[in-house]
Order: structure tokens, then sequence, then C-alpha cells
């Protein structure tokens, strides 16, 4: 692998913080849990999509585009990150977000992340729950290419391989920091959606003969599609990167257990995981990806699933923004 050979732009200063989480460590009697805290990028609060932005914006900025457009749910955090990363290279950026939760929550409709993009003066239009997100941001790209712009369109959490070549990246980076460390890395956990993130580490770690397990803990779709559009994206990935042989079916796990009565829908895992962040080790979580990635690993810990005697990584996507979108949701369990 050579990454050097795709453009890119960059944007906050790597590695990001590798850290043990001894109290959460503690408290939960091992296994050893390590936080790879890629909440920390820098853009407008950071989370994972800013690496994948790193090469997206490369390939925008090689071919001329002067305006991002994307999609994502109302409170996406990839819809912040790209609103930013627009503005930080001097481009336009147009958002279509999809109503995917049925709520008239004012925060939720307002606050978090949404404030934010309207501080980034993105250009935001609603969609109903159920569209084709990708094809409205495919045709709304069209349409404002027939009026002069040079638009780059996004697909929804940056997840094409230009971007889950940020994971690639991320993979190598955390192999090379443990190595230094002389850490020994049993398995990494991370939250799993639009599926760029695992299959960017799934490729990374195979490209570099890591011999570490992924373990993607998903917050939408059941087992089987989620591992098939990880696997689908990963061979995508080690083609485009030329890991040879591609990334075998086995190497994609997904635990799909957490995700609740859907996506964006709180559990009391969720509220637990993030409490529990918060006052153990004054990590912020989020609701909708990290809290219930952090939920799963909890319960796998305390089922035994992953064994008292690993050394974990949880990589830290992101999100901390949307807690403000569920602030009714945390004062409901703190007063309880
Ligand atoms: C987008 C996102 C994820 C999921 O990453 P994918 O690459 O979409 O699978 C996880 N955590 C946070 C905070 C995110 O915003």
């Amino acid at each position: 692998m050579h990454l050097a050979r795709f453009p890119r732009v960059r944007m906050f200063p790597t590695p990001t913080p590798l850290e043990r989480l001894d109290n959460l460590t503690r408290e939960l009697g091992g296994p050893e849990i390590w936080i790879k805290r890629d909440d920390c990028t820098v853009v407008a609060t950071g989370g994972n999509k800013i690496r994948k932005l790193e090469y997206l914006v490369g390939a925008a900025r090689a071919e001329g585009a002067d305006h991002l457009v994307t999609q994502g749910a109302v409170q996406s955090n990839h819809v912040r990150q790209t609103a930013a990363v627009a503005r930080r290279f001097g481009m336009k950026c147009t958002a279509l977000l999809e109503h995917r939760i049925e709520t008239n929550d004012r925060d939720y409709l307002n606050s978090g992340n949404v404030l934010l993009d309207r501080l980034f003066d993105c250009a935001i239009e609603y969609r109903a729950a159920g569209l084709d997100m990708n094809a409205e941001a495919e045709a709304k790209g069209a349409a404002l290419r027939e009026t002069g712009a040079k638009p780059y369109v996004i697909p929804g959490g940056g997840s094409n391989p230009v971007g889950a070549l940020g994971y690639v990246g991320c993979a190598q980076e955390l192999m090379q920091q443990a190595d230094e460390m002389g850490l020994r890395i049993d398995r990494v956990v991370t939250a799993t959606g639009s599926a760029g993130t695992q299959a960017g580490l799934v490729v990374g770690l195979a490209g570099c003969n890591a011999g570490v397990p992924v373990l993607g803990i998903g917050v939408r779709l059941p087992k089987d599609r989620q591992e098939a559009n990880v696997h689908r994206l990963a061979e995508a990935t080690a083609e485009l990167v030329g890991v040879r042989g591609g990334v075998p079916r086995g190497a994609v796990e997904a635990n799909c257990d957490y995700v609740g009565p859907g996506y964006g829908q709180p559990t009391p895992g969720m509220i637990e995981a993030v409490l529990m962040l918060a006052r153990l080790e004054g990590v912020l979580l989020d609701p909708v990806y990290s809290g219930k990635a952090m939920a799963g690993m909890i319960d796998l810990i305390r089922k035994g699933a992953i064994g008292k005697g690993e050394r974990v990584v949880f990589l830290h996507t992101g999100g901390a923004v949307g807690l403000f979108g569920y602030t009714g949701v945390f004062e409901q369990a703190m007063a309880s």
C-alpha cells in the first residue's frame, strides 16, 4: 500500500492519541481497554469523517470542484464535518438532511449538529425518510452543475473507496503507534454505520498483515446486511490501494444486537455507556454511534465474549455534538 499516491489535504496532527482507560478497565474487571481518540481530529470538534474528508477533498480539489454536496440524517456528524471542511477550503456546501427519525423534538431538529451546519452557512434541504439519499445527492449535484457550479458529490458518511482510504491510513497509524509503545493489540472495536470506517480499518490491517481483528458494532442495519456492505466496500477499497487477494469475508464481523428500536433511537445501554464514560473517564461519547458501540462492547465484556485477558482498542469516532440533540433523553435519565 502506498497512500501518498492519492491526493489528500491535511487537517489534523497525527497520530491521534491512544490512551488507556484505567477507570473503565477497573470498573469492568478487565479486559485492558484503550481508546484511539479519533474524536480529536481538530476540525469543528472532530470525528471520524475528517480522515475520510482528507482524501475526498483531495480528490475534489484535484478535479477543480468548488462545492461539496452530501447527505445524512438530521443530526449527521458527517454533514457537520463536511460543512466545516468546505469552508476551510473555500468551497460551498449543500447538504440533504433526511428525516430518518420521526420526531418533533426541538433539540433534535435544531440543536447539536444542525446548529453547527447553520453556523457554517451550509445550504440545507430536507428530505422525507426512506428515499435513496445517495441518488438524491447525485441529482442535487447534477442540478448544481446545470447552474455552472462545480460540485463534488460525497456519499453518506463519506463511505466510498476514496473516503475509506482515511481509515486504511488510521490502521497503519494505529499499528505503528502500538509498535512504538510496545503494545500488543488483540482486537479493535468500532461503531459501524455507512461502513467506510470498518472497511478502511479491515483493509489497512490486512495490508500490514497485522492479524488484529476488527469488531464493528452496528447502529442501523441487521448483521447480514451490515457485513455485506462492509465487505463490498472493503473489496473495492482493497482494489483501489492494491491489497492483493482482497479481503476474506470472514475478516468482516459486525454485531448488530445493540441497535435497539432503530437508528438514532436511544437505548438503556447507550445511556449507561455515555454516563459511564463521562463519569469514569471524562470522555464524551455520542448517542447514535460511539455510545451504542461502547454499550455493545461493555455488554460483550460482561458476557465474557470479549475475554478478560485481552487488550482491546475502542476507536472513538466522535459525535459528542449530537448529545445536544438528545438533551431531554439525558435529563430524564439523570433525574431518575
Ligand atoms: C459516521 C459515524 C460513525 C460510523 O462510521 P461509518 O464509517 O459511517 O461506518 C461512527 N461514529 C460517529 C460518531 C459517526 O459520526
